[in-house]
Formats: C-alpha cells, sequence, structure tokens
C-alpha cells in the first residue's frame, strides 16, 4: 500500500468524518458506515460465523460524504457477523474486521452485532455506579483477569470451575482459602474503592480457541478496542458470550460499591501494516518518521497518532462506548506520554458531560522516541497543561523502594538516605507545597494531589515484595515485611490517589521459570516482566493471604484510617499549605495533619533501631500502630516509634 497522504492538517480539513461510524441498530433497520476514503470500492460481508466458510451476503457500499461508505438494511442483523472488502487502485482487494466494531467472533477476527440489550444483567440499568467525589477518595486496585482466580486457591468451587480465570470468577461471593476471603469477598474486605483491570479489550497473542493450552498475556497487545477479549469468557466463538459475563462482573462489582476502570491501550497497535486500521486507511492512524516508516514510540513496533482527528475522534467514540454501555468508572491510558495534550483534555472534558467522577489518568512516559513535538505530548513534565487527568507518580514509587531498572537500589524503607526528600515530596502529593521549597524541587509537578497516582507496585517490573528480597539480602524476612507495611503506609497515607497490585497486601511474589541451564541466583528467581509467563509466575496464590493475613490486615487498616478522614484526601493543593506541617525528628519523615476538628501526627521510621520523636502540643493517643491497630492509651511530649514501622497519632480534643 502506499500513502496517500502528504499533507494531514489539510487532509483532515477535508476528509474528517464526524457523523456516527460503525453499525447501528434501531430495532427496525440497520445501518453500517466506514470512513475508508482512499478505497474505489466497498463491500459489506455478512457471515454466520466469527470464522470459517459461511459467508451468506455480501452487499455494495455506497459512498458518501467525506469518504464515508454506507449500506442501510430494512431488517435487524443481530447475531451475525460481518467484514469489510475494501478496494483500492488496481483492483487491490482487502477483507478487514470493522475497527469500530462493538462485538467480534473469535479471535477478533470478525465483526459480531449483539442486541446489547438483551445482554444486561438483571437490574442493569438500576444499578448505580458507585460515587467517588474526587479521585483522591479512589483506591485503586489493579488486577489481572486470569490471575484473580485461575488457582484452585481461589475458592471458587470445582463444578464452577470454568469460571476461574474468567470475567465470571468477579462474581463468586462467599469463597474462601483456608479460613480467610479471597475474590469478589477480598476485595470487599480489604476496601478498595476501585478495581482497574489490565487490558479486557480484544488483543492479539492469545489463541482464544485453546483456552486451556497454558497461554497467558498481560493484554498489551491491542487488536479490537471495542471488543471484548474472548479468553476471558467462557465461549469464545459465540459473539454474546463476552459481552454477557463481562456486563456480570461489572454488576457485581458496582453492586459490592466498587468501580471499574479500564486500562486502555491506544498509544499503539499489535498489528502494524496487518492492522485493521492501516487496512482500511493506509498510513494514516500511525505517527510516521520524517522517512515516512512507522515510529516506534511504543517500543511495540509503532505508535498511532492521537493528533489525527479520525484517531482522536476513535478514542473519544471508544471511551464514550465503553461508559455508557459497561458503565465502566475510569480509563488508565497506557504509555500516556504518546498521546498529544490536545486530545487527551478533549477525552477530558467529554467525560465530564457524562459523568465529571469519571478517573482518567495514565503513564506520563512513553517506551521509545517519538516524532511527535514532545511540548505536546502527555509527558509528566508537562503534566500542568493536563492538570485534571492523573499521572503514575515514579518518584514516590522509585523514593519508596529504590529504582525500578537497577534491582539492588535502595529506597526509603530499606534504609536509603537519598530518598529522603523523595518522600516528603510524595506525601505531599508531588504538589507545589510551599513549605517544602527548595526541597527536590523538580519532584513537583502535580497540578493537584489527584493528579498523583501514588504507588510502590504494579503488574511492570518486580513486585514490592519481591524487589526487597533482592534488594535487601541482609535483612531478615520479619524486617523485610515491615518494610513492606512502611511502603504501603507511604502509599496510603500520602495526599494523591492510591494504587495498589492485586495481591500485594499479602506479599505477591512472583517466582521466575528459568530457561534450562540457568543457574537460580538472588536476582533472577523472580520475574520482573511476567507479560506472557506462564500461570504459575502470575496467578495469585489465595494461600498467601492467610500466610501473610498482618500484613493484609495492616493494608487494610490503612485504607479505612484513609477514608476516615479528609486530611489524608486533600483535594486543592492549597489545602496543603494550611494543613500540612513537616517537623524535623531525628532522622525519619514526620508529618502533622490538622484542621480545626482532627489532628495527626505521622512518623515514618525506616530505621532498624528504634526512634523518639516528639509530638505536637496536646494529647494524643497511638491511632494506628505496627499491627494496624489503635492503642487507647494517652501519651504527649516524646514517644517512641518502633524500628520499621509507621506510627500515626491522633490527638484527643476536648
Ligand atoms: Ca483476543
Amino acid at each position: 500500500m502506499r500513502n496517500y497522504i502528504s499533507d494531514y492538517e489539510q487532509f483532515d480539513r477535508i476528509n474528517a468524518y464526524d457523523g456516527t461510524l460503525g453499525v447501528v441498530c434501531d430495532g427496525e433497520t440497520t445501518v453500517f458506515r466506514v470512513w475508508a476514503p482512499f478505497c474505489t470500492a466497498v463491500t459489506l460481508r455478512m457471515y454466520t460465523g466469527g470464522e470459517g466458510d459461511n459467508l451468506i451476503q455480501t452487499l455494495s457500499m455506497q459512498r458518501k460524504e467525506c469518504g464515508v461508505w454506507q449500506v442501510e438494511l430494512m431488517h435487524t442483523c443481530y447475531g451475525m457477523y460481518y467484514t469489510y472488502q475494501l478496494e483500492f487502485e488496481h483492483r487491490h482487494l482487502i477483507e478487514t474486521i470493522d475497527i469500530y466494531a462493538k462485538a467480534c467472533g473469535v479471535n477478533g477476527e470478525r465483526g459480531y452485532i449483539p442486541d446489547f440489550r438483551a445482554l444486561d444483567p438483571e437490574g442493569w440499568d438500576d444499578i448505580k455506579r458507585p460515587v467517588c467525589e474526587n479521585p483522591v477518595d479512589a483506591v485503586i486496585y489493579e488486577c489481572h483477569v486470569r490471575d484473580f482466580s485461575i488457582d484452585g486457591s481461589s475458592g471458587i468451587p470445582d463444578e464452577e470451575w470454568f469460571k476461574r480465570g474468567r470475567f465470571a470468577g468477579f462474581t463468586v461471593e462467599g469463597t474462601k482459602c483456608n479460613g480467610v476471603t479471597t475474590c469478589l469477598d477480598h476485595l470487599k474486605e480489604l476496601g478498595i474503592t476501585h478495581v482497574q483491570l489490565q487490558p479486557v479489550n480484544d488483543y492479539a497473542t492469545v489463541n482464544e480457541k485453546k483456552p486451556f493450552a497454558g497461554q497467558y498475556n498481560w493484554g498489551y497487545d491491542p487488536k479490537n478496542y471495542m471488543c471484548l477479549e474472548g479468553y476471558y469468557c467462557s465461549d469464545p466463538e459465540d459473539g454474546d458470550t463476552r459481552i454477557r459475563e463481562f456486563k456480570e462482573l461489572v454488576a457485581a462489582l458496582h453492586k459490592a460499591g466498587i468501580g471499574v476502570i479500564l486500562d486502555v491501550v491506544f498509544n499503539h497497535t499489535y498489528y502494524t501494516e496487518d492492522s485493521a486500521f492501516h487496512k482500511t486507511v493506509p498510513y494514516y492512524y500511525h505517527r510516521l518518521n520524517h522517512n515516512g516508516k512507522f515510529s516506534n514510540g511504543s517500543g511495540c513496533g509503532n505508535e498511532t497518532a492521537s493528533e489525527h482527528a479520525m484517531y482522536r475522534k476513535y478514542m473519544l467514540d471508544a471511551l464514550r462506548f465503553w461508559v455508557n454501555e459497561y458503565h465502566i468508572d475510569g480509563f488508565r491510558f497506557d504509555l500516556m506520554g504518546l498521546h498529544d495534550i490536545s486530545t487527551m483534555n478533549m477525552l477530558r472534558d467529554e467525560m465530564d458531560k457524562i459523568d465529571p467522577t469519571l478517573l482518567m489518568y495514565g503513564e506520563g512516559w512513553t517506551g521509545g522516541e517519538s516524532p511527535y513535538p514532545t511540548d505536546k505530548l502527555c509527558f509528566k513534565w508537562n503534566s500542568y497543561d493536563f492538570g485534571r487527568i492523573g499521572l503514575f507518580n515514579d518518584n514516590i514509587r522509585d523514593g519508596i523502594k529504590g529504582g525500578t531498572f537497577n534491582l539492588g537500589d535502595r529506597g526509603y524503607v530499606s534504609g536509603a538516605d537519598h530518598a529522603f526528600n523523595a518522600i516528603k515530596r510524595g506525601v505531599s502529593g508531588n504538589t507545589r507545597y510551599k513549605s517544602l521549597q527548595g526541597t527536590a524541587d523538580d519532584l513537583c509537578w502535580s497540578f493537584t494531589p489527584a493528579q498523583a497516582i501514588n504507588y510502590c507496585e504494579a503488574h511492570d517490573n518486580h513486585t514490592l515484595w519481591d524487589k526487597l528480597t533482592i534488594s535487601v539480602p541482609d535483612a531478615p524476612e520479619a524486617d523485610r515485611i515491615e518494610m513492606d507495611k512502611l511502603a504501603a503506609a507511604i502509599v496510603l497515607l500520602s495526599q494523591g490517589v492510591p494504587f495498589i497490585q492485586l495481591g500485594q497486601d499479602f506479599l505477591r511474589t512472583k517466582p521466575a521459570v528459568l530457561p534450562e541451564g540457568v543457574e537460580p541466583n538472588n536476582e533472577n528467581i523472580f520475574d520482573g516482566n511476567s507479560y506472557n509467563a506462564p500461570d504459575s509466575v502470575n496467578k495469585i496464590r489465595w494461600e498467601r493471604k492467610a500466610e501473610h493475613i498482618d500484613v493484609f490486615r495492616y493494608y487494610k487498616a490503612l485504607i479505612a484510617l484513609r477514608k476516615s478522614s479528609q486530611l489524608f484526601r486533600m483535594r486543592q493543593s492549597e489545602e496543603l499549605d494550611k494543613h500540612l506541617y513537616f517537623h524535623h525528628c531525628s532522622d525519619i519523615v514526620c508529618y502533622e495533619l490538622v484542621n480545626d476538628r482532627e489532628c495527626y501526627f505521622i512518623a515514618l521510621n525506616n530505621r532498624r533501631e528504634e526512634r523518639f520523636v516528639k509530638l505536637p502540643n496536646g494529647v494524643f493517643y497511638r491511632r494506628l500502630d505496627e499491627k494496624g491497630r489503635p492503642d487507647y492509651h494517652r501519651c504527649s511530649g516524646t514517644v517512641q516509634v518502633p524500628r520499621l514501622s509507621c506510627a500515626v497519632f491522633k490527638r484527643l480534643f476536648d
């Protein structure tokens, strides 16, 4: 295929289409519309199956305005599968799925036309989106659908085995392992407010027809952005099943008061020349280098061009679809640094029109070099230009546990003094907090606390527990557990939006599968990039929860404490200047949160010895000890903070 476009801006001015694309079925007629301005003819091909030799009809489409091709049928097409056959000059024919397909057959090869209303769970329209007034009220829990429940220890009964590792795994209540809750009940017990699902839209590299072939992927290999992944449903060959089962997941979480955030990977397409985007409009949806070749800002072979009108519209239409059809509560943008700022602000504005509490945040970096101007992209250093969209806070992450890409590097909890100021900045949400002027000023990027997504563990890189095992081999396990808990305290008691990975709350570990002949050592026994590793690496072993129930209870107590007071969830940067004070306490980070009604004093002792700190004036009690429990003995003046612990004191008001 050749590139027909010499000037993209001019091309968009003439050819961009702002009407509805895809299939619209109103119950009586069905209209198909595809934007394919370079085609000389387009044919709709209708099938009875998602694959195989079952073509039943072909229909010529008519060229309309802006290069849109359309055909209208005087009947409904529910249950049918379809593709487009695109003809380019010299009778070059290409068959492809519709990029606007809202459902698909097995392995995402053909679009599917569902009757969405017929797939709604009971009471769907009455199940309300959980209220989250401000992003700082959220506690986000990142989950991979398969990891969550694939193991027998999930407690999902054997007779319901087909729900394990699938959307349906989120709908089973009353599950236990060794006497403690698992799965959905675990989410409720922990107290998180939102589940962020690793990609659940259709991805490429897992063969949906072989669910038991030991395949695995995180899902950052997107194929169809408005379709669900078939690997996570009980019948990928039936176009309806994945939709019904995913809606049941959303319904189950919403009934439990938990919001659902989707991880969206708009930054690249898994296939490049063979992607439906390039097949439909060659060289339009991806960015190109000066030499006309695909640029690779994602590190995955290409990057999309959000600044092009029709990809911008595509992202917008996709988000609106997920929110309106599936009642999704927010989006996490993978490699958001590849999306242009104007587009992301437009998406934010559009989401505001639906519901301003819909969450939007992403990674403020890329996976390679983009040809697009860096001052126009959603890099973290441009944060003020998109202040209502959150950013993963890699500063607090690395400050807590040490640099991600240097395995031996230590952070605050593992005893690194150099991380002191990074932690102070993190506690203040990386905002322009006045009292810290002159202290790690380069770490001040957050427009409001809501922009900082605070974390120390996510699916990428080693788990916190594995990182501690590698980087602090001299510490006994009991000490490393205290370090883990201290890390959790920093994430959950800092200003901003806390984010935890599934299983982090019971010391998740990812034991590596070593190639034959490779000798295990302290570093290679853990997997730091398990995107396609087997279940043995990725799956949640729920028995760990009972084994480390103290750690779980501590995380749970931190979440409850965070929810109990607005002081942990300040919304405006100016509030910090009035209500947050750092104290000079020997060699550890201590701070006070105070308003007219409440006062907390928090000491983060990262030393392997106890420390003595001076409380502010007044009488206090220990609101949270190292077990996550309150101790109601009154105290004042100088108090002891046990080694490797976070002590939270609360002032007693008369
Ligand atoms: Ca797939």
